[in-house]
């Protein structure tokens, strides 16, 4: 079934010039793009973003971490758009993420580890409306 979900390229991807190569592979997955947006998030933003880990000792340093610098974002569609993406990314931690995925090519550890995607169908509605207006989603 054809989905959306929300992908992030996080400050050290875009730092390390990985946006071209992460759009190929979501082009390659069947994965097409129809929003997208670079930004830089400020404090406010992306604990509200991250709020669902508000209580997690790694609060403060993600927020820190995803406010460090540009990131893109984008709105993914295709057959199974949120766990094909999921696939793409990888484990949580590069260290356990299967060879080939995007964290366990370029993740620096758990906390920078590339790459954003929402977990599931609801997470999905959600995060895409955090960035996009209606008006701003282009299927083609
Ligand atoms: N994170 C972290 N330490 C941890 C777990 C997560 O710094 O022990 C960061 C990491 O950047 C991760 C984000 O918090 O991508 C959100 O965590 P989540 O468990 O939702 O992982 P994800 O869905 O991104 O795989
Ligand atoms: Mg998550």
């Amino acid at each position: 079934m054809s989905q959306r979900t929300l992908s992030i390229i996080k400050p050290d991807g875009v730092a390390q010039g990985l946006i071209g190569e992460i759009y190929k592979r979501f082009a390659d997955a069947g994965l097409k793009i129809i929003a997208a947006r670079m930004l830089h998030l400020d404090d406010q933003q992306a604990r509200e973003f991250y709020r669902v880990h508000c209580e997690r000792p790694f609060y403060d340093d993600l927020v820190a971490y995803m406010t460090s610098g540009p990131i893109m974002v984008q709105v993914l569609e295709g057959v199974d758009a949120i766990d094909r993406n999921r696939e793409l990314m990888g484990a949580t931690n590069p260290a356990d993420a299967a060879r080939g995925t995007v964290r366990a090519d370029f993740g620096e550890s758990v906390e920078r580890n590339v790459v954003h995607g929402s977990d599931g169908p609801g997470t999905a509605g959600e995060e895409i409306d955090f960035f996009f207006r209606r008006a701003e989603l282009h299927p083609h």
